[in-house]
């Protein structure tokens, strides 16, 4: 098993005595779960915290079964420099207690003094600690002058916080309490009941609610100046009788920022008492946006905590922005029902929180926001996350979890959009309405305790008559990796069809699967007739099975009706041009697994970019963002790997002949009434032409708002309001590209004034993007200063990977610098360091110059085995690809292009 070792130094009052006593025999040190022979029952906290200091002071009273008599129990302890602390018997005698540190694998041994029989105690442990650097556990942020202290507990950092058994399985209540500064908020995961002063005045005590059994993953609390906003309660209806109060809680100055998210929240949580039967589980609900935060957002029971560009929202906010706020908020919201009222045991299990959050958050999205087609943005998410189920190295849905690396990278996009879209597949397939019966069953059986898959699966199994059926089918997705790619050929034989289905994995060109993986896939289809179509669904179980077709011979059929199935289809070559001639008659979901059907196939060498070219036009045309843009991967793929500088300009001229128009019509600025779906477009186009195509044109008029914004126009005032609002990203971009040095300056320095989020991540993106390699080499040096949150350095150094013309000296720059950047990434963040600077890479040696920096390193940098791995895969996949399909295709399809152009 692996485990990390923090930078810096802590010492364990305990740890050099820890060497004298001797281990309990028979028994390891526990990485994995800790035995099953001490059971927590109850805690009380009681945390000192002052945001400005380095350190808080605790006191942790547990109370603990144990289920056998012994004389030691082990729980979870990070970083902690733990004083006295003492065992209390069930007959009311305390004694000291050594405690063991093994700070390796963030396990706590406390040895009693003699064997205890089998009964209720209780442990008291008194310590200090760091408030946190990394935004783990409990953290620290600075705002200008204001300091904030913040939680994240999931997965694995309550340890870091307090002693304890932190795993998902152990849910117990919790008593909080909080001695903070007089002058600050506190808040915590449920109601206050008391406030005290301290004799001096300076400090008060706050004493919350005891809280519904929680694991400790789900314990939260932040202590700051925050800004406090009282929205009216969400009121009582058909499910839950009483009112629930509701508190928006941000930054101080902020809180006016609150006002959407906080008027849409009543909805969506109604939305979900609706659907599954069950009250809202918790005595209050508060949404705290943190100024630093290291995921999207925490659904903390009753206390989420989102990073506050996730939150706050005003006149000046992207309406793209509006739309994340939405549904994150969705997703959090859902969890308190998936995940806090019913918790997964162990991590394998994690999918179950995630995707259901997932699939609920777009049903609440379609069903409230329909102008946000939070369908499509659901299937968007899913085709990139197929991306990375074609990979060999993919993990699965349930996937066995060995170590901390593998429970920090269980929270990826297999865990979240293909789980979700398991989940809505089989909704499909038996109905809304007998999904959502087997769905409040599983909720009501496991309330405020624990399920697992096996315990969902049942309840769906049952509610859908299906039986073995449906739970076999569902596992076939569950617990193997990757993507069913099913061929299917119509067969029509006089005036009846049938349609021939069959299938295999779907892998990308050179790569080679291992076995005969079988799906249990129902695959529904639609057929079209005489202007008209139905759907009929199949439930594929073999290699290979004939299904009979409902009614006459068909004109065409698409093998993904409504883009429901989590799967790809292959279809013979004279149903491809069939289809090929009725896109116009597919709905906008289907359009985009149409487009995906072309991707995949040339991404699996099938096609060639010919006909990827070929088919651009027909989906460019169309006024939804996601299928105009369908084609944007491939064809950045093929002007990226199999173009020269004199072909490049021919793709270039052909993509700005296809959108250009669509930007004559949309204009260069939102206007009144614009829906969030030409909104869409406009930036996604406008962005396409200016910063990949560089169309000299699109890139005029954004400079031209970027300048202004910037004050450089002659007004000597930044004002970032000059520039369209859901422009602005590109529009900086532009300007700090063609501007130089006063460009980028004036950037920086508006960085260093601005607080509001979201249009700081659009400044560092400008300063990532630069092509001058001085100012590049700057912005570089610039993500490593305490400037720059931990939290926003993706913004500067994912554009500064997007520059091809920069790659080469961002390895150089890791290469120097790799201690400091590393030292700065949270460990959820560190598996994914070698996908960022992997971007572009194409051949073996390229692969291999990765591989040689860190495969090394991996044992210093968490859940990057299973990151390098994809990341090594992709690239030799692109490099196979590239030799397979080679220039000619390409050159030909060029040639034979008019004139004109
Ligand atoms: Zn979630």
């Amino acid at each position: 098993m692996r485990i990390f070792l923090r930078v810096g130094c802590f010492v364990f009052a305990s740890a050099i005595a820890a060497q004298l006593w001797a281990k309990p025999a028979g028994e390891g040190i526990p990485t994995g779960k800790l035995p099953a022979d001490a059971i927590p029952q109850h805690y009380a906290l009681h945390l000192t915290v002052d945001p400005r200091l380095d350190r808080f002071s605790g006191e942790a009273r547990i109370r603990i079964k144990l289920a056998k008599a012994s004389d030691h129990v082990w729980l979870h302890a990070q970083q902690l420099d733990l004083g006295k602390t003492t065992v209390t018997g069930a007959n009311g005698e305390t004694h000291s207690a050594k405690t063991i540190a093994h700070a390796d694998a963030g396990v706590l041994e406390v040895r009693f003094e003699r064997t205890l029989p089998a009964q209720d105690i209780e442990l008291a442990f008194e310590y200090t600690a760091p408030i946190n650097g990394q935004l783990e556990g409990l953290y620290k942020v600075k705002v200008g002058a204001d300091s904030y202290a913040v939680t994240q507990m999931e997965p694995i950092s309550a340890r870091h916080a307090f002693p304890g058994f932190d795993e998902p399985r152990f849910k117990t209540p919790f008593d909080i309490t909080l001695t903070v500064p007089k002058q600050d908020v506190a808040v915590a995961n449920t109601l206050q009941l008391r406030e005290q002063a301290s004799s001096d005045g300076k400090w008060k005590t706050l004493t919350f609610a005891t809280t519904k059994p929680l694991p400790t993953y789900l314990v939260a609390f932040a202590v700051g100046p925050w800004d406090v906003v009282d929205a009216p309660p969400l009121p009582p209806n058909s499910v839950r009788k009483n009112p629930i109060p509701l508190r928006g809680i941000a930054p101080r100055g902020a809180g006016k920022r609150l006002a959407w998210v906080l008027g849409e929240t009543p909805a969506v949580v109604k939305f979900y008492e609706d659907y599954t039967a069950q009250p809202y589980p918790f005595d209050k609900l508060d949404l705290l946006g943190a100024p630093d935060f290291s995921a999207g957002a925490m659904e903390n029971a009753g206390l989420i905590i989102y990073r506050d560009a996730l939150l706050l929202l005003d006149e000046h906010s992207p309406a793209d922005r509006y739309r994340s706020v939405f549904n994150v908020n969705a997703h959090e919201i859902a969890h308190q029902w998936y995940g806090d009222l019913v918790t997964v045991p162990w991590w394998d299990d994690i999918w179950l929180n995630e995707a259901y959050a997932t699939w609920a958050q777009r049903k609440a999205t379609v069903a409230l926001k329909p102008e946000f087609f939070g369908d499509l943005e659901a299937l968007e998410s899913r085709l990139y996350t197929m991306k990375n189920d074609s990979l060999l190295t993919a993990r699965k849905v349930r996937q066995p979890i060995l170590g901390h690396g593998d429970i920090e990278t269980a929270f990826d996009g297999i865990t979240y959009q293909k789980g979700a879209s398991v989940l809505a597949m089989f909704e499909t397939w038996v109905g809304e309405e007998t999904f959502r019966k087997g769905m409040r069953e599983y909720l009501a059986g496991h309330a405020f305790g624990s399920g697992d898959s096996d315990d969902l699966i049942k309840s769906l199994s049952q509610a859908s008559g299906k039986g073995e059926t449906f739970a076999r089918s569902m596992r076939s997705f569950l617990d193997q990796p990757g993507i069913p790619l099913v061929h299917t050929e119509l067969t029509c034989k006089d005036g009846k069809a049938s349609l021939a289905l069959s299938q295999s994995r779907y892998l990308p060109y050179g790569v080679l699967g291992e076995g005969e993986p079988r799906w249990s896939a129902p695959v529904c289809t639609r057929f079209g007739r005489a202007g008209k179509s139905d759907t009929q669904c199949f439930l594929l179980e073999q290699a290979e099975q004939r299904f009979a077709v409902d009614g006459s011979c068909p004109d065409w059929y698409l093998p993904n009706a409504d883009a429901g199935g989590y799967y790809r289809f292959d279809m013979a070559r004279a149903d491809v041009a069939k289809l090929g001639t009725a896109v116009a008659h597919l709905s906008a979901p289907e359009q985009v697994v149409y487009a995906d059907s072309l991707n995949s196939a040339f991404q699996r060498g099938d096609l060639g970019p010919a006909e990827i070219l070929d088919a651009m036009p027909q989906l460019a045309r169309s006024d939804m963002p996601q299928v105009a843009t369908a084609l944007f991967d491939a064809f950045e793929w093929i002007r990226e790997h199999l173009a020269d500088d004199t072909t490049r300009a021919v793709l270039d001229a052909y993509a700005t002949e296809l959108y250009e128009p669509h930007m004559k019509t949309l204009g260069y600025r939102r206007k009144d009434g614009d829906a969030p779906t030409t909104i869409a477009l406009r930036t996604r186009i406008a962005s396409f032409l200016a910063l990949t195509v560089r169309d000299s044109k699109v890139r005029a008029e954004l400079n031209k708002q970027g300048r202004a914004a910037l004050g450089l126009d002659g007004s000597g005032k930044v004002d970032l309001s000059r520039a369209d609002t859901d422009l602005l990203r590109g529009a900086l971009d532009v300007a700090v590209q063609e501007g130089g040095t006063t460009a980028f300056d004036a950037a920086q320095k508006e960085f260093t004034l601005n607080h509001d989020t979201a249009q700081r991540y659009a400044l560092l993106a400008a300063l990532g993007s630069t092509r001058d390699p001085a100012l590049a080499a700057k912005a570089r040096d610039y993500g490593l200063t305490p400037a720059v949150q931990i939290g926003e350095m993706y913004n500067l150094y994912n554009a500064q990977m997007e520059q091809p013309e920069n790659r080469a000296a961002m390895w150089q720059w890791l290469t120097d610098h790799y201690d400091a950047y590393r030292a700065r990434l949270p460990a959820f963040a560190q598996g994914y360091m070698p996908k960022t600077f992997a971007e572009g890479r194409c051949s073996g040696s390229a692969a291999d110059e990765m591989s040689a920096f860190f495969a090394p390193r991996t044992k210093d940098l968490v859940g990057s085995e299973r990151g390098l791995g994809q990341t090594l895969e992709g690239i030799r996949q692109c490099s196979s690809l590239r030799e397979h399909v080679g220039s000619k295709d390409l050159s030909r399809w060029i040639e034979a292009r008019p004139a004109t152009h």
